[in-house]
């Protein structure tokens, strides 16, 4: 793989060229397999820059290419060896040219799609500035995907009054099937990488939560997953941001969703929190998102679901057939709690999973070792928070993360 970026004011844009050995499709690092549309997207940045440390546009080439790549990538500037060392360590892949001194910042931001789990991050880090990625249009690829309504989301960024950078990328175009997406999930800090430099970043906070860090995500069903390859301190990609000097932090890494959506409801960001791609006056209530988050959002109110769905439709058929469920331990804790849940489109799952509120009181406290892996400059205004605002689990209640899946 060869990767060139060129800059023309506050657009970078980047081409990549396969080698022999690559392939058009490719793992991304949760395992799904991916096909390449285009070899080409573009990253823009309110502004120019200044100079920026090769690692920091090599990395977010990184989050780009990385599936398709086999053996050895080329960059167009000298990367550090530490750089180097963690696409050999991660990849197995051969990277260079080195040549640079390592990088390092001090400051954190956020990485805010808008949804809950970000904005309870955002209540955790008052004074982080926030870094937003939205999708734009790919000039060589069509857009079949004109419902998802980026320009709603970054609208509702700018009105959260927080210090925002909003980035507009196509690179979600580079991929053609599944659907548009980041070829790895660590693609939405492409922008945040470049401006590593000029906001004097050393980390970047990203609201993935207990599910996604530590039981297995959605792809990866019912699985205790502590060397998670994406979101792992020592796993590939948190040693290759930690070698261009910006550390991947999880601070809501160990508490479920329903605590995220407890604290973004309850914070001051509570009219800008967002998590479905559809709507523009509000959440369209009736994607699969809304869906599971509805029933995540009445659980945490203690009230009967709201929602038009009816288990006929698409987007609540898996809701009818037993387990295992993406985001299971979600799905138990809601049937545990919603008033008459028997009589909905989760009514079903209910009587599968057979939840009650005491075998899934652990998803309500904090899983501890979430808190040692966060870098200790941000540790303790993240442990404070969460002593104060949440509490941790138990050893027992800690033993439910770490059994997940095979109890
Ligand atoms: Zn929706």
């Amino acid at each position: 793989m060869r990767v060139t970026w060129n800059v023309d004011g506050g657009a970078w844009h980047l081409t990549f060229r396969l080698d022999p050995e690559d392939g058009i499709t490719g793992l991304c690092s949760d395992g799904q397999p991916l096909k390449l549309a285009t070899n080409s997207c573009r990253v823009e940045l309110p502004r120019a820059l200044p100079d920026v440390h090769p690692d920091l546009p090599a990395l977010a080439a990184w989050t780009v290419v990385a599936p398709w790549t086999r053996r050895r990538i080329v960059f167009d500037r000298p990367i550090s060896a530490q750089l180097a060392a963690a696409f050999a360590e991660g990849w197995g892949v051969e990277a260079g040219p080195v040549g640079s001194p390592a990088r390092s910042g001090s400051r954190l931001a956020i990485s805010y799609s808008g949804g809950a789990d970000s904005a309870a991050v955002a209540a955790m880090l008052p004074d982080a500035p926030f870094v937003h990625f939205q999708r734009v249009s790919h000039p060589r690829v069509p857009n079949r995907w004109t419902h998802y309504r980026s320009d709603v989301l970054a609208a509702l960024a700018a009105e959260t009054g927080r210090e925002l950078t909003v980035v507009r990328s196509d690179l979600e175009f580079t991929l053609a099937e599944p659907r548009p997406g980041y070829p790895e999930h660590h693609a939405v800090a492409a922008g945040a990488l470049l401006l590593a430099d000029e906001l004097d970043l050393g980390g970047l906070a990203f609201g993935y939560e207990l599910g996604s860090r530590w039981l297995g995500g959605d792809r990866y069903l019912l699985r205790y997953t502590p060397d998670n390859p994406m979101w792992a301190p020592h796993g590939a990609w948190g040693r290759a941001f930690a070698a261009a000097g910006l550390h991947i932090v999880l601070p809501v890494g160990g508490v479920s969703e329903a605590v995220t959506m407890r604290l973004a409801l309850g914070s001051e960001l509570r009219d800008q929190v967002r998590w479905c791609l559809r709507g523009v006056n509000g959440a369209c209530g009736s994607c699969g998102k809304c869906l599971y988050k509805e029933l995540i959002q009445a659980a945490v109110e203690r009230r009967p679901l709201r929602t038009a769905i009816t288990a006929d439709r698409p987007v609540a058929r898996k809701w009818q057939q037993p387990p295992p469920y993406g985001g299971q331990e979600m799905i138990e804790y809601g049937c545990a709690r919603v008033p008459g849940v028997e009589d909905t489109v989760f009514g079903a799952a209910a009587g599968f999973l057979k939840a009650t509120e005491a075998s899934t009181a652990w998803l309500d406290r904090c899983y501890p070792p979430a808190i040692e892996e966060i870098p200790e400059p941000w540790r303790k205004q993240v442990r404070d928070f969460v002593d104060a605002e949440v509490g941790f689990m138990s050893d027992d209640e800690a033993r439910n993360v770490e059994t997940w899946g095979t109890a």
